[in-house]
């Protein structure tokens, strides 16, 4: 029981860090981000290439998506519907 105990508590601190993540900006390369690579090539915002894995992502149709900066999270975040149509 008690490994049942350690998941559930991991879980439990990986769904409190994420709103933390993208709560406030923290300055680049103090603390470790997560990083991911989305299966988008293409910023859907402002069509920047991507360059591979990206910290600023959302799960968005069951996909993860990615962006070139926060930026774009954020306006994608806050219109997804504008913004869907551009995803590649
Ligand atoms: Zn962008």
């Amino acid at each position: 029981m008690r490994v049942w105990f350690v998941l559930f508590l991991v879980t439990a601190l990986l769904i409190t860090a994420m709103p933390m993540e993208t709560g406030f900006a923290t300055p680049r390369g103090k603390v470790p981000k997560l990083i991911v690579t989305p299966s988008n090539k293409y910023c859907p915002v402002d069509g920047v290439k991507l360059t591979g894995a990206t910290s600023y992502f959302v799960d968005y149709g069951g996909k993860t998506l990615g962006f070139c900066c926060s930026e774009c999270k954020r306006k994608f975040i806050s219109n997804p519907a504008r913004y869907s149509g551009n995803i590649r």
